[in-house]
């Protein structure tokens, strides 16, 4: 990585490390195109620019997933139309059936806490509306689908590779697609000058290469050789993070009022996180705030309840977007209580990290003493 300080701090076309990282993900998804981005929230808006959506279109986005799959819509003009999840907290395709129009440009999937979302369903309902299917695949890099890796099942798709996520450039993100024009057009979205001159053919798009749309979302050269290092590491992790998952759900299955993930065994995740559901019918309506702070207190610091990953219409600013955009006055009017199921969810769902490594197996065990224990004792936290 320090080399990366004498070969270049800044690369204006698809050269050095910026080649590299490009190529080695397009083989390791197995698609024609990757491009870098400086986030994944660039990424998003560039790919939604480049599958052309724009004002007054409608796209329809998950209830419940992290805000930047839908903010980068705003910008567009275009307007999210939340559609809620299933049980397993992942969008639901009957959900998002009944919310397509004439209006509906794109359906878009988030592949919550890294497990599979019903993409084969979804891909199914895509095709018999003709409209375009596109995946957020933050949470999920690596995870895949009888052998199909997310990522891969729309006409394009958008990672993060910020801090925590699978594979992590500190800050960045990237947009893969097969199709030539969505290409050209990210590219010509948020990397202008020298990379569209070198690689925009014809004049149609061409003309365009010196300015693109005007927008910078190039990744930093260091950001890229750090996620370059990751990725040749990213399937042993995934293993490894496979096992321990395996290990904590055997361990839980058998504990009333915490309902653990359970996946088919031709979907592989790639446990971003590990939820479970919290029933306070098994646990005397003891609250889930005071049973998180109960694991807490055993030493659980790791374990979480997701605050900013929320239910969209929770958040001001689906709820009344005037202030800030102005031209969205009175057509985003999201109100608490219009996605019964994500909310249901957001409020139940308490999150481990999933470790990696053999030697975090202590440490797993005591999180799983810890939970048998305020599990076996929670009727001390009654009143
Ligand atoms: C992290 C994340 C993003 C945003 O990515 P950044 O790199 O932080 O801009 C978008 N969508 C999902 C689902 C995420 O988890």
């Amino acid at each position: 990585m320090l080399n990366q300080l004498d070969e270049g701090i800044s690369i204006y076309d698809r050269s050095g490390v910026v080649a590299r990282l490009e190529d080695n993900l397009q083989t390791y998804f197995g698609v024609r195109h990757a491009v870098l981005n400086s986030s994944g929230t660039a990424a998003l808006y560039s790919m939604y620019a480049a599958c052309g959506i724009g004002p007054g279109d409608e796209v329809i986005v998950p209830a419940y997933t992290f805000f930047a799959t839908a903010t980068p819509l705003l910008h567009l003009g275009a307007t999210p139309v939340l559609a809620d999840c299933d049980a397993s907290g992942n969008v639901d395709p009957q959900d998002i059936s009944r919310r397509i129009t004439p209006r509906t440009k794109a359906i878009v999937v988030t592949h919550m806490w890294g497990v599979p979302a019903q993409i084969e369903g979804l891909k199914r309902l895509a095709d018999i509306y003709a409209i375009q299917l596109l995946e957020d695949g933050s949470h999920a890099h690596g995870a895949s689908v009888r052998g199909k890796r997310v990522g891969t099942f729309g006409r394009a798709a958008a990672f993060s590779m910020n801090g925590p996520k699978p594979l992590s450039a500190g800050e960045g993100g990237f947009v893969l697609t097969d199709d030539d024009e969505v290409y050209h057009r990210v590219l010509l979205h948020g990397q202008y000058n020298k990379r569209c001159r070198n690689e925009i053919p014809g004049v149609e798009l061409g003309r365009y290469a010196v300015t693109g749309m005007g927008l910078k979302h190039r990744i930093h050269p260091m950001a890229a050789a750090i996620a370059l290092d990751q990725l040749s590491h990213l399937d042993d992790y995934l293993a490894g993070r496979q096992r321990i998952a395996e290990y904590i759900l055997g361990e839980l299955d058998d504990l009333p009022g915490l309902a653990v993930p359970r996946t088919e065994p031709e979907v592989l995740p790639s446990w971003y996180g590990l939820t479970m559901r919290y029933d306070a019918d098994a646990f005397d309506e003891v609250p889930v705030e005071r049973f998180h702070a109960a694991l807490q207190a055993e030493g659980c610091s790791e374990l979480d309840r997701p605050g900013s990953t929320c239910p969209l219409n929770l958040l001001p600013l689906f709820q009344d977007p005037g202030p800030l955009f102005p031209a969205l006055t009175g057509k985003l009017t999201y109100a608490p209580g219009d996605y019964p199921q994500a909310e249901e969810i957001h409020l139940t769902t308490l999150k481990l990290p999933v470790w990696n490594r053999e030697e975090d197996l202590p440490m797993v065990d005591r999180y799983i003493e810890a939970i048998r224990k305020v599990t076996e004792h929670h009727a001390e936290l009654k009143g």
